[in-house]
């Protein structure tokens, strides 16, 4: 306390700098990086007796413009803040206090001031001075507000996007809730989350059977299949879709039912992705649909064979018949006869083969035979059939393959009258045959109208024709159909790879037979 009242000389408003230590703390005090001030509390209105260079650097006035006043200078117009009265109160009070409030630089920019006030006192206790410490906390304070704003912008975010999801989710059970399709939604143990109306008003059970159960245990363990559960434990590890998966059981409530099962693994906006929608649809209407009509092709075309059987027999007696002198006329009617009753054979039996495929019911002739043979013969004969076309045949296999050679006959003619067919402004098709590992690969080019890729997906389909050419073009569309079951009753694939107006080629393999097969039994 002594010390400090050598210092200020409360009359003048100044320091004496008449001793070294003096010096030394005034300079102590400049080269200090917070703003220090000091008041005289004695005088009226507590005027500033001493700054030091940084209080004006942070307030930007000078030493003179400071001396003698009261520190509200440094309020300007912002004079309702809470911190003030603080202040305030401190001071009366005589009281040291620490406060944190906007203040105003000369040019008018507002800077936030931490602000740390410490009374002094005299011997009689009253207090005399106060010491002001100053630091400008602009940057911090701009900081925690950008900190503040940032985090009120995130949780306004959080709150629109859990809004956003729950409305969508809203929207996603009323739209799972609607459609015309049996769905449960399964957890990543196959428990039962939601099955919607659709589902329990088909299979006749109500939501307490359903929910919270495991998919496997539903019914009488109608689910429970081994290769459909397999399938639907890859989903969620592999996010491989179970596909159309065609269950034939006999279902608790609703009898027997053909269901097409198909399962993918939800991911909605990164959310849900452990769970699985399962989609049941009843095929068991179309199923028989099918399978009357299959009855109906195949009765229907046993029934044109007999008479046509006779129909043909007797052409064959009126040909053998004819006299040595019927004219021309007459023979070639007869002959024309006979090929037409022909060809009307081959569509029969063509239907026919459908309906024994289709049933399961063709039988395969399998025996060892020289592919390349094969193929060579099928060509020269359709060639003499269709004179005007260049077929060119390249490679060998030099393969033995295991098979109904009949039916492998049946294929290549099939897909050489479709490449005649349908290249009508071309006169060449190329056949390849090529040994690829263990299988024979024939491969058909054409230089026609191509296939559009919807056509492609439903080209082996029975029955499918693509619609631009159903007029111009006479067949029955069973030909790639059967040609792609007996490929496959083979062990073989029958592809097809094409662009519109560039042709086609149509591909197919047959597994090679080892020697010992072919020669041992
Ligand atoms: P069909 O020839 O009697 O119609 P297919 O089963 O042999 O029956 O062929 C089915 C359909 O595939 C055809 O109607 C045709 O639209 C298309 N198609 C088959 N082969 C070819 C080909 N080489 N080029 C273009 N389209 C083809």
């Amino acid at each position: 306390m002594e010390e400090k009242n050598t210092y200020i000389d409360k009359s003048k408003h100044t320091i004496h700098n008449s001793s070294n230590d003096l010096d030394l703390y005034l300079k102590a005090l400049n080269s200090a990086y917070s703003g220090i001030i000091i008041t005289d509390n004695m005088q009226y209105d507590n005027p500033i007796i001493y700054c030091n260079k940084a209080f004006e650097t942070i307030s930007g006035y000078s030493h003179n413009e400071i001396i003698g006043h009261n520190c509200r200078f440094l309020q300007a117009q912002d004079r309702s803040q809470p911190q003030r009265q603080l202040l305030k109160e401190s001071i009366q009070r005589g009281e040291e206090c620490k406060v944190e409030i906007r203040n105003y630089r000369k040019d008018g920019t507002l800077f936030w001031n931490e602000l740390f006030i410490s009374p002094v006192k005299n011997e009689a206790g009253q207090v005399t001075h106060f010491i002001g410490v100053q630091n400008d906390i602009t940057a911090r304070k701009k900081a925690e507000y950008d900190l503040r704003e940032e985090k009120a912008h995130v949780e306004l975010k959080i709150q629109e996007r859990t809004k956003e999801l729950q409305e969508k989710e809203i929207f996603l059970s009323s739209i799972i809730e609607t459609v015309r399709e049996s769905l449960l939604v399964l957890d990543a143990n196959y428990i039962v989350l939601s099955a919607n109306k659709h589902f329990l008003n088909s299979f006749k059970v109500s939501s307490e059977e359903t929910l919270g159960k495991p998919l496997f245990e539903l019914g009488m363990q109608q689910w429970n299949i081994k290769s459909l559960k397999e399938l639907l434990t890859q989903i969620l590890p592999t996010n491989n879709p179970v596909i159309d998966y065609e269950v034939d059981n006999i279902f608790p409530h609703i009898g027997r039912k053909v269901m097409l099962i198909n399962a993918y693994r939800i991911e909605f906006e990164g959310h849900y992705k452990d769970r699985i929608l399962i989609a049941f649809e009843d095929i068991t209407e179309k199923k028989e649909q099918d399978q009357r009509k299959d009855d109906f092709l195949s009765i229907a075309s046993h029934e044109l064979k007999t008479p046509l059987t006779t129909i043909k027999g007797l052409v064959q007696i009126l040909q053998r018949m004819s006299p040595d002198h019927s004219n021309d006329k007459f023979v070639s009617t007869l002959d024309k006869m006979s090929a037409y009753v022909d060809r009307l054979n081959l569509l029969i039996t063509k239907l026919l083969d459908t309906s024994k495929i289709q049933s399961g019911h063709i039988e395969l002739h399998m025996e060892p035979f020289d592919i390349d043979q094969t193929i060579r013969e099928a060509i020269d004969n359709i060639t003499l059939a269709v004179p005007g076309y260049e077929i060119q045949l390249s490679g060998t296999t030099g393969a033995i393959v295991q098979g109904d050679e009949l039916q492998i006959i049946q294929v290549v003619n099939n897909l050489l009258s479709n490449a005649i067919k349908y290249s009508p402004d071309s006169n060449k098709v190329e056949v390849r045959m090529h040994k690829v590992a263990n299988f024979v690969k024939i491969s058909i080019r054409d230089y026609g109208m191509g296939i559009n890729y919807q056509d492609r997906l439903k080209i082996f389909e029975r029955f499918f024709r693509a619609s631009h050419i159903q007029k111009k073009f006479p067949g029955l569309g069973i030909g790639l159909y059967v040609s792609h079951e007996i490929i496959a009753n083979h062990n073989g694939t029958l592809w097809v790879e094409s662009e519109p107006g560039e042709g086609s080629t149509f591909n197919f393999t047959l597994p090679i037979t080892n020697n010992d097969e072919s020669h041992g039994a």
